[in-house]
């Protein structure tokens, strides 16, 4: 059963890198360097622009996003990610796909040179003791000291005097990118907050479902910096909100809190569990959920299994029994989608109508493809549409009651009938 194995290696890989850390702060306080544990870690991560211009939208990674321009034709992206006008392209501009190039690094491993900004500092403790909270965090990321620059794609890394941590990529570059840090302010905590941008990880508060958790209030903020709140809506949230997340902004009274009103305390000190099974989710795709045969339950009270109707092209939820309608072929296709088959037809899939959810003859439209990401709770899973990420597979007990729901696809919630447990068969 490969998702409980992920999990005891996840758990494991948890307490591995507790202690290593534990570890690393002690060495880091008997050499007398204190930078990269500072309370200065806590501050959220900004690139302070010289002049900005208006909010506007356009596409980085094929996907509509809201950008500040700021100084030298560049745009702000969320705070502290810096891109260029070549990073990006408006509304109306002819389709190329340099935007789309790598989002994953290759191999896991992510090089990077310096440049002559760096110093002894940053190279010697800071930016190891940063790459290290990735590395604890079991996953196989590997950072490559790569000063030739012979590698396509890879990390310029640098200091400034600016009060500024940023980075200018989310995920791998298609060449260069650059994370700049000044260390006056900021420490290795941020600096792995930046290294959590160039693996692929946006801002926790800009989940689309965040609004299940914390309260956010632009009011009052100048368009310059309110934009930086605004759902990016592209990104598929992964496991629970987490207020540990390194990638979390700090709370502000009034400002973003959670639901209660109150706040969390800013982690810059490791990766969370989240942040973790986020890059594990995203490096490690097809072992994550591996092909082959399933049976889909709800957490839903008196667990259902999803099933295939015998005689129609319908899709119910049904009491558990272990039949072959309740079987379902699921096989990775592309970039983390999935086509999931009827055991009883192999040529009809699982896709989203307009009506519900219905089997049809497999084509490879994103109606037929399904995310299968970790949800809110530890063993079960989301099937997100590819169609649009903000929907997810759901039961539907209206007007047909628990005895056999039907099949639908609905925006996040924290609900029982979103989140199924897939149980591997063969
Ligand atoms: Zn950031």
């Amino acid at each position: 059963m490969k998702k409980v194995n992920l999990s005891s290696t996840l758990l494991a890989t948890m307490l591995v890198a507790t202690v290593l850390s534990s570890c690393q702060k002690k060495e880091a306080s008997s050499i007398g360097d204190e930078s990269h544990t500072s309370p200065g870690d806590a501050k959220a991560e900004v690139y302070r622009f010289q002049r900005s211009g208006n909010t506007i939208q356009a596409y980085y990674r094929n996907h509509l996003v809201d950008l500040l321009e700021i100084e030298n034709g560049m745009y702000l992206l969320g705070g502290d990610v810096v891109l260029k006008r070549e990073d990006i392209r408006m509304p109306g501009d002819p389709r190329t796909e340099s935007t789309t190039n790598g989002v994953a690094w290759p191999n896991k491993t992510i090089y990077y040179r310096y440049d002559n900004t760096a110093s002894d500092n940053l190279k010697n403790h800071v930016w190891p003791a940063a790459t290290q909270m990735w590395v604890n965090a079991g996953l196989g990321l590997q950072f490559v000291y790569d000063q030739q620059a012979v590698q396509p794609r890879y990390i310029v890394l640098g200091e400034n005097q600016d009060q500024s941590a940023y980075s200018t990529s989310i995920g791998a570059p298609a060449g260069s990118m650059r994370i700049s840090i000044d260390l006056t302010v900021y420490g290795a905590g941020n600096l792995a907050h930046e290294i959590g941008h160039a693996l692929g990880l946006e801002h926790e508060q800009t989940r689309h479902d965040r609004e299940l958790f914390v309260l956010v209030n632009t009011a009052g903020l100048t368009p310059n910096w309110a934009y930086q709140y605004n759902i990016k809506s592209n990104a598929t949230p992964v496991g629970p909100f987490d207020f540990g997340s390194i990638m979390l902004y700090p709370s502000q009274n009034n400002r973003l809190t959670k639901l209660d009103g109150t706040g969390w305390p800013t982690n810059r000190r490791n990766p969370s569990a989240t942040d973790i099974l986020g890059i594990n989710y995203k490096y490690n795709i097809t072992s994550y959920t591996s092909d082959g045969t399933y049976e889909l339950t709800t957490q839903l009270i008196s667990r259902k299994a999803l099933q295939a109707d015998n005689l129609h092209d319908s899709i119910f939820a049904g009491a558990v029994r272990d039949t072959l309608a309740q079987r379902w072929r699921v096989r990775h296709q592309n970039n983390g989608f999935y086509k999931l088959t009827a055991w009883r037809d192999s040529t009809k899939c699982l896709t989203k109508s307009n009506t519900g959810i219905v089997l049809q003859t497999y084509t490879g439209v994103d109606s037929q493809l399904w995310a299968i990401t970790p949800s809110y709770i530890n063993q079960y899973f989301r099937l997100v549409s590819k169609t649009d990420n903000k929907l997810c597979m759901s039961l539907d007990t209206t007007g047909v009651g628990i005895a056999r729901p039907a099949v639908a696809t609905k925006g996040f919630k924290v609900d029982t009938a979103q989140q199924w447990q897939l149980r591997k068969i063969q």
